[in-house]
């Protein structure tokens, strides 16, 4: 096989970092290359298929509608326009400007992150409710105040990097349902653990938006819409192929193909083993950081950065400030790269998430020869 990177002169990467974009989020399975290569090799009528594939996905995931775009955030987006277009009772295209305009969307300030640009740039107002942080803790009260005749939707953001300061989902919930206003859970990276893509929807939200090119191992460049029927129809409504905003966010049949076949292969994973040949690749490391020698401390950290139930091993040198920037650096510039998150000055993160058999030892090793030389 064509060896891409090679031929464009860069060097192969192995990523401990985890599920980031940035480093191309995950690595799809043979089953997932093999259904996109399967819809790539001949035409089809995209919305039959787009239908079949959806009510698939929607089974396997024991939900009433299931939605495939080009990633979480155009899921968000598109969530954003279903929620005005329900709420209006017309296609989203139909709608005046000032009516999305005037259209409100209740976040919590905790909740703020970059994502939330998926929101704002559909026109609709952004309403926020609480403080980020625990001084003047969240009420319902307050989450009732916020909500108004011209609110359309609550966006909730659950990953491990939220700032305290919001009312746990259910409670939002039972507010949404009181007022008549629909949830959107940005659950971009909330698998595992795979209950997520029911649990979310069973307990209330209208609508869960998950990433398909992180640990669900689909295409990087899809995500994946769970939810009521009615919701999941507005979307249907307003995405691709149809015209208007939904036609920026086009979604090849090899893309709608390599999801389905990724949802097929999370819900029948054996996620224990999973997990416990990631504890495995933590437990080694640390052996290796402390047969090294060289004043490093190792530990296994859980839940990750994520809030994702997968365990990371921490490697630090206790006090030594630009150790970790340096670490980093040196190991991103060899051959292969090794991708490593931070924790503060002294620490680097080996996520075992994304390393595949025989990757573990490498990165460590790798580590301890740059540690010894710094
Ligand atoms: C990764 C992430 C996104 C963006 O997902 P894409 O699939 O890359 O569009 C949105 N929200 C959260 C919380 C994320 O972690």
């Amino acid at each position: 096989m064509r060896d891409i990177y090679a031929d464009l002169g860069m060097p192969r990467l192995v990523n401990a970092a985890g599920t980031y974009t940035v480093f191309g989020g995950s690595r799809m399975p043979r089953e997932v290359i093999e259904a996109m290569v399967s819809a790539a090799s001949s035409f089809t009528r995209i919305q039959d298929f787009q239908a079949r594939v959806h009510a698939r996905i929607a089974e396997l995931t024991r939900n009433e509608g299931a939605y495939v775009t080009c990633g979480c955030a155009a899921g968000l987006y598109l969530a954003a326009a279903a929620a005005v277009s329900l709420r209006f009772g017309k296609p989203f295209r139909w709608l005046k400007s000032e009516e999305v305009a005037n259209s409100e969307v209740v976040v919590y300030r905790a909740h703020r992150n970059p994502y939330d640009w998926a929101v704002r740039q559909l026109g609709v107002r952004l309403v926020e409710v609480g403080y980020p942080n625990t001084i003047d803790p969240p009420t319902v009260d307050e989450l009732e105040a916020s909500i108004t005749q011209r609110t359309v939707a609550i966006f909730y953001t659950m990953s491990g990097w939220t700032a305290p300061g919001a009312l746990p989902l259910k409670a939002v919930i039972e507010v949404a349902r009181r007022h008549r206003v629909p949830v959107v859970v940005d659950a971009a990276a909330q698998l595992p653990p795979v209950e997520n893509l029911w649990s979310l929807t069973q307990a209330g939200a209208d609508a869960a938006v998950f990433s398909g090119g992180k640990d669900l191992r689909g295409p990087q460049s899809t995500g994946l819409v769970l939810g009521r029927r009615q919701f999941v129809e507005a979307i249907a409504e307003t995405g691709f192929p149809t015209y208007g905003i939904g036609r920026m966010l086009k979604v090849g049949r090899e893309e709608l193909a390599g999801l389905m076949a990724a949802v097929e292969r999370y819900v029948k994973m054996d996620h224990a083993a999973r997990l416990q040949w990631c504890e495995r690749q933590v437990r080694l490391v640390i052996e290796r950081v402390e047969a090294g020698g060289l004043g490093l401390q190792a530990i296994r950290t859980f839940p990750n950065e994520a809030g994702q139930p997968i365990p990371r091993a921490l490697v630090r040198k206790p006090g030594a400030l630009g150790w970790a920037a340096a670490v980093r650096d040196a190991l991103l510039a060899g051959d292969p790269a090794i991708a490593v998150t931070l924790e503060g000055e002294d620490g680097v993160y080996i996520n075992p998430m994304t390393l595949e058999e025989g990757e573990a030892e490498l990165v460590v090793d790798r580590l301890l020869g740059v540690a010894a030389r710094l």
